[in-house]
């Protein structure tokens, strides 16, 4: 249903002209259908702003364009959208390309089949609406003041920096990607690429307000939404939506088509949103959660407590001697015990509680049996076991069967694993599963990274291994646990680069499919979470929670923290899953991060289950509003961050909307000197230096 006000879906067919008019209240798309098919304008209804005003894209910036095939289908769907399908095709190529208008978004898609007797090969091919970018040397004055933001990683996770761009940006900056190849020394850094990608941009015009989100959605393989300024016939445009290729070739299954086969890129949604750049983020955000990339119902994840911190083992070389040493049963005693003290729900072990490093079995010698170390720190110390796990890429092989190891062009065993190989994968899903009938109820999947070119036929992928091939044995790993044990919590790394500040699978990826993981990784800022969060690296964090409610998981050092626990707190509110550890050797410094648990604790839904809204990158509110509000009860947390060296007094404003409650609301804030005047909010806080200060919003009577 179309809400008031709102144009329902409509399509027109100009049989004169051959032309297809399509869209909503707030987009049009003009599609030419003869002499070659075109989607070639694209246009905001509220602000007249053309998105598109050429000819459409296909493959190449010159290619002709695709012959209609027959008529097109137009399809009236039940939930009141309209579906356009064109089937056309460009030499061998046929090009099924689909076009749906609900009320609020224009979704596009396409399908490419091998019709051909050889195979074709799309590695380079590029498809895309086109925008006319430059008038003459300069950029067309309609553009001027225009903003493209990456969506979620506004802020890069390896580097802190924004990632904004201005159409002049598009032209004169390289766009690039980072990656690295750990097993075979690739290295981690920026790599140049033709186009610059994201899982979503925010297209902002020069008014701050209207924003188009043009956002990529491909659940099946990597993919990823384009910006690529192009030439044709002199003229320099801009393309987007469409599909691509994009970082080291993915999304690998489209590489190359053999004949008769076929490849459907992932949808692009094009919707108009208001509110400015953080509007389109939170529309990105609604879009991905109706795609089931949610918080899990009853989402209560442990606080955890890790050894790894104060434990010498992980600071000095792993070898069985000094396994003997400093990884006994008294060793995790003593760690569960600090756990318990600061009010932790778990005991996380990493590296050292297995046989040999990474392989998954419990070592019974130096800390008797699990189920007996389970009922020890349950009963003595309140604590649940969460395991640390990596997978194929970061382990000692001889913890596992020789033919799990990778081959060589010239068949020659190598001394690393194969995550594909199905002795690997039956070897490890077994001890996954039976640490969770022995009551771990976390296991991290680590050691994610891809594991390279493998080339033994006797493991049944592609020669070599493809990135897509490992991605799917990681879910199917997750997928064995996940079937027997649904309520056991499982983080998942990156699926290509593993446990680093890289991000280089789109975020959702593997995420919200069948039997699969519940938690991302928190971009390795756990060595120098401090110097991470000054840096600006981890303020990605707060773009990312924008832009998902997908919970992340990550670990912090406390002794990088300071007396007003300003880590423990950045990161409580930007990782749904809070672990922590490493007793702060100050008495001052470990009293105020008691006292920060057992705030946290009493508050705990709301940074796990809870809304985020961002007012800007330092007040973050966690909003539960969804249930009857009884006078006097907190409705919303307030994280106020002060990253200044110098003490500060911060005058904070907004209206109860932007934190997801009803304007109508009366609310009052106890412990900070506050106003309300209608809908709109002032709060007045004084802030130490490198300090933070939580307040509570709470319904009045
Ligand atoms: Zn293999």
């Amino acid at each position: 249903m179309a809400k008031t006000g709102q144009r329902p879906p409509f399509v027109r067919l100009n049989r004169r002209t051959g032309e297809l008019v399509l869209g909503n209240s707030a987009l049009e798309l003009r599609i030419r259908t003869r002499n070659g098919l075109s989607p070639h304008y694209l246009m905001d209804r509220r602000t007249g702003s053309a998105y598109a005003d050429a000819d459409y894209c296909y493959g190449k910036p010159d290619a002709p364009l695709p012959t209609l095939l027959e008529p097109p289908r137009i399809e009236h769907l039940e939930d009141g959208s309209l579906r356009v399908t064109l089937h056309a095709r460009m030499n061998a190529l046929r090009v099924e390309h689909v076009f749906r208008v609900t009320d609020e978004a224009l979704e596009e898609q396409l399908v490419l089949t091998n019709q051909g007797e050889s195979e074709i090969d799309l590695r380079d091919a590029a498809f895309g609406f086109a925008r006319t970018l430059l008038d003459g040397d300069s950029v067309c004055a309609d553009l001027h003041g225009c903003r493209f933001y990456p969506i979620p990683y506004r802020r890069e996770t390896v580097t802190g920096e924004f990632q904004d761009l201005t159409p002049e940006d598009l032209l004169s900056r390289e766009a690039g990607y980072y990656f690295w190849l750990w097993v075979s020394q690739v290295p981690a850094q920026r790599y140049p690429a033709s186009a610059f990608g994201s899982e979503a941009w925010a297209w902002m015009e020069p008014d701050g307000d209207n924003a188009l989100l043009i956002a990529k959605y491909n659940p099946n393989a990597m993919e990823w939404s384009l910006l690529e300024p192009f030439q044709r016939q002199n003229k320099t445009y801009l393309r987007f939506g469409g599909a691509g290729l994009w970082k080291q070739g993915d999304p690998e299954p489209a590489a190359q088509l053999e004949p008769g086969q076929s490849f459907s890129f992932g949808v692009t949604r094009f919707a108009p949103c208001r509110s400015g750049w953080k509007g389109a983020f939170y529309a990105f955000r609604a879009w991905t959660e109706s795609l089931g990339h949610r918080v899990p119902d009853g989402y209560n994840p442990p606080v955890h407590w890790n050894e790894l911190y104060d434990n010498p083992l992980w600071w000095g070389p792993d070898t069985p001697e000094r396994r003997q040493q400093v990884y006994q049963l008294a060793d995790m005693e003593a760690e569960a015990q600090k756990a318990a003290e600061l009010g932790c729900e778990a005991l996380y072990l990493d590296p050292g509680w297995d046989t040999l490093f990474a392989s998954s079995v419990w070592a019974e010698d130096r800390l008797g049996k699990q189920r007996d170390f389970v009922a020890m720190v349950g009963e003595r110390y309140g604590l649940q076991l969460a395991l640390h796990n990596p997978l194929a890429a970061w382990c000692d092989v001889n913890g596992y069967p020789v033919e799990a190891r990778r081959q060589s062009p010239d068949g020659e065993t190598l001394p690393s694993l194969c995550s594909a190989s199905p002795v690997y994968l039956q070897t490890k899903a077994e001890r996954l599963l039976q640490l969770c009938r022995d009551g771990a109820v976390f296991l991290m999947y680590d050691g994610t990274m891809f594991t390279g070119e493998c080339y033994d036929p006797a493991h049944g992928h592609s020669l070599p291994l493809t990135r897509h091939e490992h991605c799917m044995a990681v879910l199917q790993l997750i997928q064995a646990v996940k079937r027997e044990f649904p309520e056991v919590l499982i983080e998942l790394h990156d699926p290509i680069v593993g446990g680093t500040n890289i991000r280089y699978a789109p975020t959702y990826f593997l995420h919200a499919l069948l039997h699969s993981f519940d938690e991302l990784w928190g971009y390795e800022y756990m060595w120098d979470p401090m110097d991470d969060l000054r840096s600006g690296r981890a303020l990605s964090l707060y773009y990312v929670n924008l832009a998902y409610s997908i919970p992340i998981y990550l670990h912090i050092d406390l002794r990088k923290d300071n007396e007003h626990a300003l880590i423990f707190w950045w990161y409580a509110s930007t990782c749904r899953h809070l672990g922590v550890g490493g007793k702060h050797p100050d008495p001052k410094v470990w009293d105020a991060h008691k006292q920060a648990m057992r705030a946290y604790r009493a508050l705990k839904r709301f940074y796990s289950q809870g809304t985020f809204y961002g007012i800007d990158e330092t007040v973050h509110a966690h909003t539960l509003a969804s249930e009857p509000v009884a006078a006097g009860k907190t409705v919303a947390v307030l994280n106020v961050f002060n990253l200044a060296e110098t003490e500060l007094e911060r005058e904070i404003r907004f209206r109860l909307s932007d934190i997801g409650l009803p304007d109508s609301f009366r609310v009052y804030c106890p412990n900070a000197t506050f106003l309300q005047d209608g809908s709109e909010v002032t709060l007045w806080v004084q802030l130490p230096a490198l300090g933070h200060r939580l307040l509570e919003v709470r319904a009045e009577d």
